[in-house]
């Protein structure tokens, strides 16, 4: 097959051959290493789901088709099947996930070639840019902090990109991500022009442990002028160098709105409150008072700073466990928050993670006072929202307190999931009512 393409992989041409298609001013041609899948693997891929597991793997073969290759980590392969038909093009890597699919294109009806350059990256990025466009965040009054980027879900796995008011924040979970964060600098460049002040990689925590490939966090560009921001007209400083992930939670956003609706003239307990998020949220709204709690001293740094940001009078930090914080405070609260970090991060922990989410509801549900409404949260992928609501049944058994579901909710939609990649939703959680 006879592709061609201006870009390679890293692994690519020698410098004599770079010279030689210079001085002959010929455009460099190369195709890329192909991978075959085995029999029947293909058909995940039909169904534009965009990971190759590395068991589906039948052979990999150099760009001409003779001989075999192990491609090095990053490099950009095409898939096919065992008859020889094109399914995608992605980024190699070694691990359980060996592809990350970041293009059908060849497969769709109009049938563009994928050449993965830099014009290729800038239209996806700008892609998922006008949508958040069209979802009404961009240039928003009241709201510059989104994600841009939600990896899978813009087509784009092993990408993230959140923006803060001028600054971007790059995480990438792939190697080939991040051998092409100068080319996502430049797109995003292109794409905010004289409104994106910095772009900061964050990627020494995200990339594969045991690559030779190491990212060392730092700025790919300029210089923040600011780090604060505003979510719905509540106010928050970001420290995206240190913070947890790329500093923010973006992804409560809807659901912080949704609990102001419900803190007027009540008393709110956030805990595992990290920024503060919710806690600024209930203040804002007319609480009678608010109070936050995390283990972690540094996060309750970043709560006050926010409460003294929005000149919040009637807040209460704890530096504290939150089992035994709602051990010691029994009947205090009408509205608690439970957001707690996920409890599994793999599918062999899911157990001890239900268990965990069935001690903290259930403490949280006999504390409560009469009447009171708790918005309670999962954020571990491998328990999926059914699991997740059937947790909050069985607190609700223990308790022994009758209970009421007003909301589901889930994740906003700059953090939307593709459909054919049913892992990329991850965030559930419930409103419910305790009698
Ligand atoms: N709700 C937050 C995000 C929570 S991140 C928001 O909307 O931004 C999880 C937080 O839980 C972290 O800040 C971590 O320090 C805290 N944490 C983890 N275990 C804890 C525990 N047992 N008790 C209290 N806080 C805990």
């Amino acid at each position: 097959m006879g592709r061609f393409s201006f870009i390679v992989c890293h692994s690519a041409l020698s410098e004599e051959s770079h010279c030689y298609f210079h001085r002959h001013n010929i455009v460099m041609q190369k195709e890329y290493i192909k991978v075959i899948v085995g029999s029947g693997k293909d058909q995940s891929l039909r169904r534009f789901h965009p990971w190759v597991f590395s068991g589906a793997i039948k052979k990999i073969k150099n760009a001409d088709g003779k001989g075999e290759v192990v491609p090095e980590e990053g490099d950009i392969v095409e898939v096919y099947d065992n008859k020889d038909e094109y399914l995608g093009t992605g980024h190699y890597q070694i691990g359980s996930i060996a592809i990350r699919i970041f293009s059908f294109a060849e497969n769709l009806p109009a049938g563009r070639q994928v050449n993965p350059d830099k014009n290729f990256w800038q239209q996806k990025i700008k892609l998922a840019y006008d949508y958040r466009k069209q979802l009404g965040l961009i240039d928003n009054a009241n709201t510059n902090v989104y994600r841009l980027i939600f990896a899978e879900g813009d087509g784009l796995p092993g990408l993230v990109i959140d923006w803060y008011n001028g600054t971007a924040v790059i995480q990438t979970h792939s190697i080939g991500m991040h051998l092409i964060k100068n080319e996502i600098t430049e797109a995003l460049k292109e794409i905010y022009g004289d409104k994106l002040k910095a772009v900061y990689d964050k990627s020494e925590e995200t990339l594969p442990k045991m690559s030779k490939v190491k990212a060392i966090n730092g700025y790919l560009f300029g210089k923040a002028e600011t780090n604060e921001v505003i979510e719905n007209n509540c106010k928050f400083h970001i420290d995206w160098e240190g913070g947890q992930k790329t500093g923010f939670f973006i992804d409560q956003r809807e659901n912080r709105k949704l609990l102001a609706e419900y803190s007027k003239d009540k008393a709110v307990l956030n805990t595992f409150c990290y920024t503060g998020g919710f806690s600024v949220y209930a203040a804002k709204a007319g609480a009678k008072l608010v109070h936050s709690v995390d283990s972690s001293k540094k996060a309750i740094e970043l709560t006050d700073k926010n409460i003294t940001l929005n000149n919040i009078s009637n807040h209460q930090s704890f530096a504290e466990d939150t089992f035994d914080y709602l051990d010691k405070n029994k009947n205090a609260y009408d509205v608690i928050i439970l957001d707690p970090p996920a409890f599994a991060k793999h599918r062999d922990a899911k157990h001890h993670a239900v268990m965990g989410y069935k001690r903290l509801n259930s403490e949280a549900m006999k504390q409560i006072k009469p009447g009171g409404i708790l918005f309670t949260f999962s954020c571990s992928q491998v328990v999926d929202k059914k699991m997740f609501e059937s947790t909050i049944m069985a607190s609700a058994i223990i308790a022994k307190r009758n209970v009421r579901v007003l909301h589901h909710l889930s994740q906003p939609p700059d953090h939307a999931a593709n459909i054919f990649h049913p892992e990329g939703e991850y965030l559930k959680g419930l409103v419910v009512h305790v009698e």
